[in-house]
């Protein structure tokens, strides 16, 4: 970064001191990943400088033979990566992928049935600040109260008296499988669209760990900067019969040109998920991730559903006496990241909810391990119970240090 040093040292040392800090601290906030070197490289390049309105083979701008060069092996890891008929590349990220999704099924005014936001959807399925809650009809299901899981009786119950035109499935804090086969039956018996929202676990998917909605869902979105672990974006996948209105929403429905330098990245991003090592690595995230849940509960934390299938889980403070926004600032502290969450039906409103959301994807892309999780469990705990106590907070932090040290993150 020379040459930027020289030219604006302002932004440059905002550069380094984010640099530092993902280096020294530990980053638990289940959306988050490092992406590789390639990755990163690809981000950094001249693609950035063209226009491409349009889809690879169709634009509407000259000059356009090596971006649609590149564009077309995207599309084609990723069709193979999930098995799709159909794929787009270009969204520019998760909400305005699902902006896209909704503008190529349905209209301002329809009824779209989607998990209730405190029990772990996203805002982009219906919250009434949101754009989709306000162009959009949602009605909703939620999980079941005793078990925290979602219950396909109940949706099936509430999509037969709502008679939604769609259904989304796919969360943003839900730590058990999802059962797309029921969801795909559900919406065919009300004659609905199948739409999955598959953001957060889509590197579970795509390494084989988790079950894979595409075969069977009319269209699927995903961000690909979560466990994807590439640039900051998203994508579309659907049936072959759904492309031409899918490929309009995205443009000219809902964007310009498509952010080349990211898609090229996106393809790097593919590339390095088609190889062996991306399994070997989802099959740890998901290790740990129990492995923490575990370690946890042993400790005497409550866990919304009990324990996890994937990537993250949510532990419910309620009983701690600690709301999820002082946790966040207590953990804030020992240079441990973490996102405030809701439980179901949290009593607590969502500026300060009952838990935290805690995942692991991005520690273990530094290759930490069960061992590594069970301690910084402890470490939690222990920042927890010695919340007002500056000096341990402050031996805390060190250890936090030590370890992040000896994991680096992943750089050029
Ligand atoms: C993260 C997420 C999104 C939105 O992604 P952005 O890129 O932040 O817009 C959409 N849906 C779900 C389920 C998500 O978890």
């Amino acid at each position: 970064m020379k040459k930027l040093q020289k030219q604006d040292p302002q932004i440059y040392s905002t550069i380094k001191k984010e640099i530092k800090r993902q280096n020294e601290e530990l980053e638990l906030i289940a959306s988050e990943n490092y992406v590789s070197p390639a990755v990163l490289e690809a981000m950094g390049t001249v693609l950035t400088n063209k226009y491409s309105e349009g889809k690879a083979g169709h634009r509407y701008y000259g000059g356009n033979q090596i971006i649609d060069e590149m564009e077309f092996l995207a599309i084609e890891r990723l069709k193979k990566i999930f098995g799709a008929e159909h794929a787009n590349v270009q969204p520019l990220s998760g909400s305005p992928a699902n902006a896209a999704v909704y503008m190529a099924f349905i209209k301002p005014g329809d009824k779209v049935l989607g998990l209730k936001l405190d029990h772990g959807g996203h805002l982009s399925h219906g919250h009434p600040v949101n754009f989709s809650g306000m162009l959009y009809n949602f009605v909703q299901y939620g999980v079941n109260e005793k078990t925290g899981r979602i219950d396909m009786e109940e949706v099936r119950r509430i999509a037969k008296k709502e008679k939604p035109k769609m259904i989304v499935a796919g969360y943003s804090a839900y730590s058990r499988e999802i059962d797309w086969k029921g969801f795909k039956k559900i919406a065919d018996e009300v004659d609905a669209y199948s739409f999955a929202d598959i953001a957060h676990t889509a590197g579970l998917i795509a390494a084989g760990l988790m079950e894979n909605p595409v075969p069977y869902f009319d269209v699927v979105s995903t961000t690909t900067h979560k466990t994807l672990r590439g640039p900051r974006g998203a994508v579309i996948m659907c049936k072959e019969k759904f492309a031409k209105q899918i490929d309009r929403a995205v443009f000219p429905g809902m964007q310009g040109g498509p952010h080349n330098h990211i898609n090229a990245a996106k393809a790097v991003a593919f590339g390095e998920i088609l190889k062996p090592s991306f399994k070997k690595y989802a099959t740890q995230v998901i290790k740990n991730a129990k492995a923490m849940a575990d370690e946890f509960i042993k400790l005497g934390y409550k866990i919304v559903s009990g324990g996890t299938d994937n990537h993250l889980f949510i532990l419910n403070l309620g009983a701690k006496g600690i709301g999820g926004r002082e946790a966040e600032q207590i953990l804030e502290q020992i240079g441990i990241s973490v996102s405030r969450s809701t439980i179901p039906n949290d009593p607590n409103p969502p500026m300060n909810p009952s838990g935290i959301r805690i995942g692991t994807p991005a520690a273990t892309t530094r290759n930490m391990k069960e061992k590594e999780m069970r301690k910084i469990a402890k470490l939690i705990d222990e920042a927890f119970r010695n919340k007002a106590d500056k000096k341990v907070l402050a031996r805390i932090k060190k250890e936090v240090k030590n370890l992040c040290l000896k994991f680096p993150v992943p750089a050029k």
